[in-house]
């Protein structure tokens, strides 16, 4: 009897933007405490998972060279930590996933995590597990602190190292303009470099959260503008000092605000409607000052199948 080999499953997941991101002193084990709030974009990658005799990760698209496809690639973590949780060999997987980039390599915005969170929806699908979205939650957290909110997408209070979430009421789609820069950034480095901005001086500290969340609650992109802060800006900046005249090129362009997506370098700016972000991203397309600059909106769903199987 022929064995029936199920279909590839395709999954679609977001990256994130920081609307507020305060780092804590750095704790003896040298990690720092988080409070941050995320926002999920349309700006995607796709991960197709597939039953294979070649098991493997593949990655196509923009700066793809750059990413791993060996074992320390996030989505094959993710491989390994479902097989272990479903009782299949995480050494052996019969597993092949595709990736296919739109988030940029080492960008700030979360895409080594978003696709661990999709090779955990598309592979529960594809080995028909009966699992919840928090069972795939607590195994998120095993594998990186952005792994879960990609996960659950959104708009999302996140504490600890970030994998602590809580679901924010956010009234509004608000619309974005992202500038790639022509490199990454490592996110260890950007943490380093805080800690000695902080042990040489007293570098801006973001203000509390709870206007963020007020400003979400009402919706206007007006008064969030005026509350964007991250901890990590002035890391990021002082490690890549053009960043500086690309956020001031934003905002002179038309953005409301303009801030560093996490770790940087990528930069977000916040624009009034969508057609106000078309004109910021046209000008400051031509500015030089970036290499890519692409429109998003948000918030937006979590990894969601959107072909093949159906999901959890
Ligand atoms: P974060 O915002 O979560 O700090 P990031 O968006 O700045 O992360 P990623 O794109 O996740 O950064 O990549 C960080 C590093 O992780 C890359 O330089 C790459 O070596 C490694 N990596 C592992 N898996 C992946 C993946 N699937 N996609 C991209 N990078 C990956």
């Amino acid at each position: 009897m022929l064995a029936v080999v199920p279909h590839p499953v395709t999954v679609r997941v977001p990256s994130k933007v920081n609307l507020h991101l305060a780092v804590g002193d750095v704790r003896p084990d040298g990690y720092h405490d988080l409070t941050t709030v995320f926002q999920a974009l349309s700006l995607t990658d796709e991960v197709t998972v597939a039953v294979a005799d070649e098991p493997g990760v593949e990655v196509v698209g923009e700066n793809a060279d750059a990413v791993p496809t060996g074992p320390s690639n996030l989505a094959w973590r993710a491989v390994q930590e479902l097989a272990r949780f479903s009782g299949r060999d995480p050494e052996e997987p019969r597993v092949r996933v595709v990736i296919r980039k739109g988030i940029p390599v080492a960008g700030g915005m979360a895409g080594g995590s978003a696709d661990a969170a999709a090779t955990l929806v598309g592979l529960s699908a594809l080995w028909r597990l009966e699992v919840t979205r928090d069972d795939l939650a607590r195994l998120a957290a095993r594998i990186g602190s952005d792994v879960p909110f990609t996960l659950y997408g959104g708009t999302a209070l996140g504490t600890g190292r970030g994998e602590q979430l809580v679901p924010v009421l956010s009234r509004h789609t608000y619309h974005w303009v992202l500038a790639f820069d022509r490199r990454g950034l490592s996110t260890p480095k950007v943490f380093g470099e805080l800690d000695r901005l902080r042990a040489e001086g007293a570098p801006p500290r973001a203000g509390a959260v709870e206007p963020v969340l007020e400003a979400l609650a009402t919706g206007d992109p007006r008064q969030l503008a005026l509350l964007l802060g991250n901890d990590l800006q002035a890391a990021a900046v002082s490690l890549r000092p053009g960043l500086r005249r690309t956020l001031r090129a934003g905002v002179n362009a038309g953005a409301l605000a303009g801030t560093v997506s996490g770790s940087g370098p990528t930069c977000a700016f916040l624009c009034a409607d969508e057609q106000a972000a078309l004109r910021v991203a046209a000008e400051l397309a031509g500015a030089g000052v970036c290499r890519t600059v692409r429109v998003a909106h948000g918030p937006v769903p979590g990894a969601r199948v959107i072909g093949g199987e159906d999901a959890p």
